[in-house]
């Protein structure tokens, strides 16, 4: 079956199912293009929740159908490929968590939404890369405990210096592996261009940023400011909607490495066969389902800037 044919036959089996299938801004070119809807992982956890679909295809990693499955439990959350995790992700576990909390019993624990629900059900407050610096700003505690995301960590104390930031030695290793030296032979063969980074990047690259933004960031910025050229320092996924949405601009990879290994797992065929079977199916018991969504609705109603 070619390509065209694997859509077809996912768009019909999905209709049947009455199933939405969601992509991640990271997730191949192929199933971006097959998805009802794109975004980052709150995104389209939170559209699982609005749909009137009983059924949600997400095209993405563990922690998000989680998410998903945290704020739709009456859905059926089906993850096409149950492999695709995320390496930040599980460099903290709930009891490595408890243990830390442990050791600073007067600090607030800020999660990033990648993490497991698990870890989010220990913890007190989640953030996403856009609304971090803002979370970290709401809360009463001096101290705090970020978890997973050395990087985010880092950029959230540099923007918060009120806060005693205690940083979790977590990272994304497709972000923390960008380089310097890359970042800056773009910028010399692109003088031109601006650079726009995510916060999971090094504080060392984000030093060298002329915009650090989220992955929804990046399309509000590449599309509003008139500069023609941007370098673009996330994972290679993003290229597909930019390029998209401004076919007249020109958007950069500073390194080969920007690559995600489990974003890229999931394949047409994976689609399909998970359509057909309906399954892996990701569930949440319910205990932990509870905790870890208060945490996602205490960073909803923080307000925004
Ligand atoms: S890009 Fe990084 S944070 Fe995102 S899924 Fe891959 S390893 Fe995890």
């Amino acid at each position: 079956m070619d390509q065209e044919q694997l859509k077809q036959k996912i768009k019909a089996l999905a209709a049947e199912r009455n199933a939405l299938l969601m992509a991640h801004n990271y997730q191949r070119d192929e199933v971006q293009e097959i998805a009802e809807i794109t975004g980052d992982s709150l995104a389209l956890s939170m559209e699982a929740a609005r749909t009137d679909k009983p059924v949600i295809v997400f095209c993405g990693v563990h922690f998000m159908a989680e998410s998903a499955a945290i704020l739709a439990p009456e859905k059926i959350v089906l993850l096409p490929r149950e492999d695709a995790g995320c390496p930040m992700a599980d460099m903290v576990t709930a009891e490595g968590l408890r243990d830390l909390k442990a050791q600073y019993p007067e600090a607030t624990v800020v999660t990033y939404v990648n993490s497991s629900a698990a870890v989010k059900a220990e913890s007190d407050i989640c953030c996403t890369s856009s609304n971090a610096v803002n979370v970290a700003r709401s809360l009463p505690a001096k101290q705090l405990l970020l978890v997973p995301d050395r990087n985010l960590g880092r950029y959230i104390a540099k923007h918060v210096p009120e806060k005693d930031c205690i940083c979790w030695e977590g990272y994304c290793p497709t972000h923390d592996r960008l380089k310097v030296s890359e970042v800056l032979k773009a910028k010399a063969e692109h003088p031109d261009a601006l650079f726009m980074a995510h916060p999971e990047c090094t504080p060392e690259i984000l030093e060298h940023a002329d915009h650090i933004c989220s992955t929804s960031g990046m399309y509000e910025f590449a599309s509003q400011n008139p500069a023609q050229k941007f370098i673009v320092g996330t994972e290679d996924g993003i290229l597909w909607r930019l390029k998209k949405e401004n076919p007249h601009k020109q958007f950069i990879l500073p390194s080969r490495s920007l690559i995600c290994p489990n974003m890229k797992l999931t394949s047409l065929e994976d689609i399909l066969r998970c359509l057909e079977t309906m399954q892996p199916r990701i569930t949440v018991p319910e205990e932990v389902r509870e905790k870890a969504k208060l945490t996602l609705d205490r960073m909803l109603a923080v307000p925004r800037d």
